[in-house]
């Protein structure tokens, strides 16, 4: 049987949720036994997403094959469990390249390149390869409709319906919106994104309408009547508490039902209980509660650290315990000569993360958060860049190198403890350059790693030019600072950790394991910060106590 295509489009604004309703689907389409995958379709002419602020544009999620991509794709992994490569992302500036690139080796001699068709050809055919041994394929088109630079996508799309016909179903996700100051609902702007999408030649066969409340019957039988949707095919999409709750809700309104039956789809049973489980058990999660602070360049960004924060969500999950997160801009840290000021940074606060990062934006303030916690015991769980600056803090503060620093961040150092990883210094492209992807490693015995992984060799995500100097390595030893894990391939220190004599729990990685972390299955590190932080916060209840 040939593969059928969904095709997630968005209406009014953008950031309704497109990307967890296009993962929610993918979600019960497999539960029933389908197999399924995913693509997102991005507007915008970066051929990669590494390069783009994760401030504005939410973070980079990474895949296995080193490919840098939308937060999307990470909604896509956690959600549908579906593992994202290359070919899982297609942005307007990679399809661009591609047709410039063959047009200059010559493949169109004599002809006039043009969007269509050799730009909406290009779509299709991304669409086909990947549905070659699949049975749904959900594609979402970022942005949403009417925006001049996702026109291609569009036009690309009506082409494809027409070509396929039944095997294409179009669904828009946009808002119906509750006006506050007339306690009314407006579905106006989403009558009117039906009638922008209708101009590109397509009519929707399901609309998500995405509200805050609960919406009339007859709200939504108006909408049918004025969008040309079928009633039974609107469907109320709530704000809920968690993102994993989506996928519950939209079975609850048998979502799956409908995409199985205008497929002609077999109606095998859907196997959502597990999930369903899981679920009930992490929103029930209320208490004990523990704070992580993960003191980053930027505060308030859950977009821009979105699996770091569903990480430690699912390291929550993983001990029974409700986690909240505080953001802080490490920047704010570097006023301060002394612990005395910083104090208030780590009130209420049970462990702390350091996350990833990139230029020396708040790095002196990261490694005063990281002596403080190496000092004060709370436990830490640094990251990447949270590895490398405590490995500037040790070196410095407990090593005596005063000027130790990373080449990032300092070239004339006398003490250049983190340099660059073979062959990057050289190399002068900042796109897709950097040591991308999974990679394997392996685990000291008897080293806490070990202990948390449970596993000799482990394979984790990274994004990273530098790495620690090797050079310096026997002088933290001395102190209690170890290596705990190398990289098989390279060599390279891929985990570092301070005895546990020194310290309950101390440990930063060049990898970035929040990548690969699920609700069903966290990744270790986090869960053990949980625990470090769980028996950190019930220690310092009882010293408050005595
Ligand atoms: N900027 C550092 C490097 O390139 C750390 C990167 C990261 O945290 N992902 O090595």
């Amino acid at each position: 049987m040939s593969c059928k295509f969904i095709i997630v489009v968005g209406g009014v604004i953008s950031g309704t949720g497109k990307g967890v309703s296009a993962a929610s689907i993918g979600l019960l389409l497999k539960f029933r036994g389908h197999r399924v995958d995913l693509i997102k379709f991005d507007p915008y002419l970066n051929t990669n997403a590494g390069i783009l602020a994760p401030r504005e544009h939410g973070e980079c999620f990474l895949c296995d094959d080193g490919t840098e991509t939308d937060l999307d794709l990470g909604h896509y992994e956690r959600i549908a469990g579906i593992n994202m490569s290359k070919s899982n992302i297609c942005t307007s500036g990679t399809l661009y390249k591609e047709l410039i690139e063959e047009q200059e080796a010559g493949k169109y001699l004599g002809q006039t390149i043009q969007l269509s068709p050799h730009i909406t050809d290009k779509v299709h055919d991304r669409l086909l390869e990947l549905g070659k041994d699949k049975d749904v394929v959900i594609a979402e088109i970022g942005g949403t409709v009417g925006d001049s630079e996702s026109y291609a996508f569009f036009e690309a799309m009506r082409q494809f319906k027409q070509k396929l016909k039944d095997d294409v179903l179009i669904v828009m996700v946009a808002p119906i919106l509750w006006v506050n100051t007339i306690k009314e609902f407006k579905s106006k702007p989403l009558q009117n994104a039906v009638k922008e999408l209708q101009r590109h030649g397509l009519q929707p066969d399901a609309i998500f309408c995405r509200v805050d409340r609960h919406v009339p019957e007859k709200i939504l039988n108006k909408v049918s009547q004025l969008t040309n949707v079928k009633r039974e095919c609107i469907f109320e999409a709530p704000d809920v508490q968690s993102i994993y709750q989506v996928p519950l809700e939209f079975y609850n309104r048998h979502v799956d039902d409908l995409f199985v039956d205008l497929f002609r789809l077999s109606r095998s049973a859907c196997r959502i209980h597990k999930y369903r489980e899981v679920v009930e058990k992490y929103i029930g999660n209320q208490s004990p509660a523990v704070e992580i602070g993960v003191f980053g360049k930027y505060d308030n960004c859950d977009e821009a650290y979105m699996s770091l924060k569903e990480a430690l969500m699912h390291g929550g999950v993983a001990n029974n315990a409700k986690v909240n997160v505080r953001w802080i801009k490490a920047e704010e840290l570097e006023k301060y000569k002394d612990n005395r000021g910083l104090h208030k940074y780590f009130e209420g606060l049970d462990g702390v993360i350091v996350p990833g990062g990139f230029d020396n934006r708040g790095t002196e303030g990261k490694i005063k958060a990281i002596q403080y916690c190496r000092e004060k015991k709370i436990p830490f769980l640094g990251i990447c860049l949270g590895l490398q600056m405590a490995v500037v803090e040790f070196a410095r503060n407990a090593c005596g190198m005063t000027d130790a620093n990373s080449l990032e961040f300092d070239n004339s150092t006398s003490h250049p403890v983190v340099h660059f990883i073979e062959g990057q210094g050289s190399l002068l492209k900042k796109s897709a350059t950097m040591r991308l992807g999974a990679y394997e490693c392996e685990l000291n015995k008897d080293s806490l790693a070990i202990q948390l992984y449970g596993n000799k060799i482990i394979h984790e995500r990274h994004r990273h030019r530098y790495e620690v100097n090797p050079e310096y390595l026997d002088q933290y030893a001395k102190k209690g600072f170890r290596v705990s894990g190398v990289s098989t391939t390279s060599g390279l220190v891929e985990i570092m950790e301070l005895d546990k004599s020194i310290h309950p729990y101390f440990i930063g990685t060049q990898a970035h394991p929040e990548f690969k972390s699920k609700l069903q299955s966290a990744s270790p590190l986090f869960t053990g910060l949980i625990a470090a932080s769980l028996q950190n916060k019930t220690l310092n209840s009882t010293i408050d106590k005595a």
